[in-house]
């Protein structure tokens, strides 16, 4: 097969690899669609965020398959052994991306796997025409689900998280700061859920309109949001009980660094949650005083976990999707075609913005439509 081939930070080239060897309870699956995530994106091209490290050591020892946990692929080989339950062949499946144990302390008690694998970081994913994942994992695709939505349903999941983990009540008021897909689906969520007031921040008007679209009630600049006046004039001079962080990250990827951090700060009320989503460095700067002052939970959601807080969350999010109580297809702006344009995709989501991308440029494989259709 072909597959992503990361020889060093910045170098993603796409060439022969081996076909995976699943283990007995993994089945092989055909890749239909990819996207990288921005997380993918970022650690491809040497950020200092999480894993970093970790990858910095596989590359120290040769090229490594990398990326690709945000798929829709279709069953090719069940799992060898055939007492592992798992969807029949050419059923279309996304993947949960956190592999867990199943026999640690954490697994047996439901805290979370004490020595969990990610599909795509930490052992081969999508960018593959390819791969394997325990049969455990997979989520079936309902047929009213777009392949293009079931590749973007992984954010979805962790936005669903960051909802979660805020428990906003009846009533309260929500400031979402950034309106990417991580920033959309946190208003669509919030607008759905129990929030009263939504409001949304876009550097770009087209995505402020975007957002007003999906169910902000106001749509403001990072300026505005980040103006005491305009926030005491919205929320009757409280501040936004809960915020949603998705804006920060690397400046070379066209994210706002670590300052939204000290926007999420200022905007929320006296005792109010700010849910950290975007991904940082360790050395970000955080607004201590003014979280000490205000006596501010920050709160960091789960991203990838299937089992967590109730119900199966991917089966959920899918839910949402198939009933289009959330909207995705829409910020699906960029497709491209063939295994060989992976390193294309990193690169355009590692600058979205003069692209005019929302979601991550997909990358469709060549044959994935014959595939679907025998499936
Ligand atoms: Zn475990």
């Amino acid at each position: 097969m072909r597959a992503a081939v990361l020889h060093a930070f910045g170098d993603l080239r796409v060439e022969p690899w081996a076909d995976p060897v699943p283990a007995a309870d993994e089945a092989v699956l055909a890749v239909l669609g990819v996207q990288p995530s921005i997380t993918e994106a970022m650690l491809v091209s040497g950020a200092p965020i999480a894993l970093h490290e970790h990858l910095t050591r596989r590359l120290a020892a040769g090229p490594v398959a990398f990326a690709g946990h945000e798929f829709c692929a279709v069953v090719l080989e069940p799992p060898a052994d055939p007492s592992v339950p798992s969807p029949p062949v050419g059923t279309r499946v996304i993947a949960a991306e956190t592999v867990e144990c199943t026999t640690c302390g954490g697994c047996r008690t439901g805290a979370g796997c004490a020595r969990p694998e990610y599909v795509g970081f930490t052992r081969p994913g999508a960018f593959a025409e390819l791969l394997a994942v325990p049969a455990r994992n997979l989520v079936v695709v309902p047929p009213e689900v777009s392949t293009a939505a079931a590749v973007a349903t992984q954010p979805l999941v962790g936005a669903l998280h960051a909802h979660a983990a805020l428990a906003v009540a009846p009533g309260e008021s929500v400031l979402v700061l950034g309106s990417g897909v991580m920033g959309l689906h946190a208003v669509q969520l919030a607008r759905r859920g129990n929030a009263g007031l939504v409001a949304a921040t876009s550097r770009s008007a087209a995505k402020r309109g975007l957002a007003t679209r999906l169910g902000a009630d106001v749509a403001l600049t990072p300026d505005q949001a980040d103006d005491p006046d305009v926030v005491s004039e919205l929320t009757g001079g409280q501040g936004f009980d809960v915020v949603v962080e998705t804006a920060g990250g690397a400046p070379e990827a066209g994210l706002a660094g670590a300052s939204t951090l000290r926007t999420a700060a200022r905007a929320a009320r006296r005792s109010g949650r700010i849910a950290l989503v975007s991904v940082l460095p360790d050395d970000a700067r955080l607004p201590l005083a003014t979280l000490r002052e205000k006596a501010l939970t920050l709160v960091h959601p789960e991203s990838g976990r299937r089992h967590h807080r109730g119900g199966d969350q991917f089966e959920h999010a899918l839910r949402l999707l198939a009933r289009g109580d959330v909207l995705v297809d829409e910020l699906v702006t960029h497709t491209l075609a063939g295994v060989d344009e992976l390193p294309r995709a990193v690169a355009m989501t590692l600058d979205k913005a003069a692209h005019g991308a929302v979601n991550p440029p997909q990358v469709m494989m060549a044959g994935s439509q014959r595939i679907e259709e025998v499936g």
